[in-house]
């Protein structure tokens, strides 16, 4: 038996208002006080000038504004390495992702894709990036995917969804402000914080549990019941908890593996562009044969949130759409592996997924 050796963020600021200690963290990194440092930012805060006040952007630095409508793309990854060497002469010292899972993954991606030649594309997979990445930052404005603490940046590309897994793709250092989820709406807190709460049930549910996934998990699940069943408004004590859920749920997978929601939802995805949080939650909702009490409780959950899960996505879909959805979602075998155990595809099969997916 060969044991994951894997690599952790070494290095983390946990704190309301510590995103202040930003320009000191980075100043450590820059070997000279100009060096060129780029600062990817969700474009949600574009217009708020107090905040933009708040980066420490030094004269050669940039801030590129990203719009998190769309998940991340293999292209958008190789045309943001074009954009910043075409700003920059020298290799920036370092990328900051300011945002949710998508610029967070968007920064590790572009920091692997200024010291590796080629396209992103060719770097889905596992193992597969060369060369150490640029010295990248995470700095989390919504919680719940677990980004900053993985070892993947997942991409959509020509011929895929899948993540870049590596080495080199954790963050070198994150930081946690709780602060900064305050503006995040109550959907969209919702949803993200129920990627979290699935990774937490499809970890501890899974063949793949081990102490240490169990260890991580349990507290994550027991921080999302205090913000999602004990509680109806979002307070700063929640914000602070959702944080560290999110941190420990993908502690929990990362020594694990995700399940059924996470297989299907990438069908939803790769087809119909349905973004993660909420496409988790669309499938999750009927999943009760694989997760009776997860899904008992997340639909109490949902009521009171009153939140709407939608309904009726699949309803007009061909044959040839379905098969797409269930190609991708069948290619994800460890999983399944996870979810069901070594057997799986004696009961995962075409037709149950198609039944699966006609119901959502
Ligand atoms: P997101 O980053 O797409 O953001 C969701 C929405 O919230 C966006 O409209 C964004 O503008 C907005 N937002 C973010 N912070 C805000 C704030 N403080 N105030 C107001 N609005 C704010 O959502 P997400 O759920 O965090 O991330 C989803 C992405 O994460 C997907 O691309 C998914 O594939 C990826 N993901 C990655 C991993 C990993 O381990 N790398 C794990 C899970 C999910
Ligand atoms: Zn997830």
């Amino acid at each position: 038996m060969m044991y994951k050796n894997f690599p952790m963020v070494p290095r983390v600021v946990f704190g309301r208002g510590s995103f202040d200690q930003l320009d000191q963290i980075l100043a450590e990194k820059r070997s000279s006080p100009k060096s060129p440092m780029v600062f990817l930012v969700d474009d949600v805060f574009s217009t708020n000038d107090a905040f933009i006040k708040r980066i420490p952007k030094r004269d050669r630095d940039h801030i590129i504004f990203i719009n998190a409508d769309n998940e991340p793309k293999t292209i958008q990854v190789d045309s943001l390495r074009e954009t910043i060497f075409s700003r920059t002469a020298e290799v920036p010292e370092g990328i900051i992702g300011i945002g949710g899972g998508t610029v967070m993954d968007l920064a590790k991606a572009v920091s692997i894709m200024l010291t590796n030649p080629g396209s992103s594309a060719d770097y889905q997979g596992w193992d597969l990036v060369k060369y150490p990445a640029v010295y990248h930052v995470g700095i989390p404005t919504i919680s719940g995917t677990g980004a900053e603490v993985s070892r993947t940046t997942v991409l959509t590309g020509p011929k895929k969804k899948l993540g870049i897994n590596s080495d080199y793709t954790p963050f070198d250092q994150v930081v946690l402000d709780p602060e900064l989820t305050k503006g995040v709406d109550t959907k969209q807190w919702f949803y993200t914080g129920m990627d979290c709460y699935i990774h937490c049930i499809e970890s501890l549910n899974g063949t793949y549990l081990n102490a240490f996934s169990k260890s991580y998990g349990e507290k994550a699940l027991d921080l999302c019941r205090d913000v999602f069943t004990h509680k109806s408004v979002v307070d700063d004590e929640s914000q602070d908890q959702l944080m560290m859920a999110s941190w420990h749920g993908g502690m929990s997978i990362a020594y694990s593996q995700v399940g059924v929601a996470h297989a299907m939802s990438y069908g939803l995805s790769y087809l119909l562009g349905t973004r993660h949080g909420v496409g988790n939650c669309i499938v999750f909702d009927h999943l009760e044969e694989f997760y009776p009490e997860g899904v008992a409780e997340f639909k109490e959950m949902v009521k009171k949130h009153n939140i709407t899960i939608p309904q009726g996505v699949c309803s007009n879909l061909s044959d040839e759409d379905f098969d797409t959805m269930i190609e991708v979602a069948m290619g994800l075998g460890p999983l399944w592996e996870n979810a069901v155990g070594v057997d799986w595809r004696k009961t995962v099969t075409p037709e149950k997924l198609r039944g699966l997916y006609e119901k959502m």
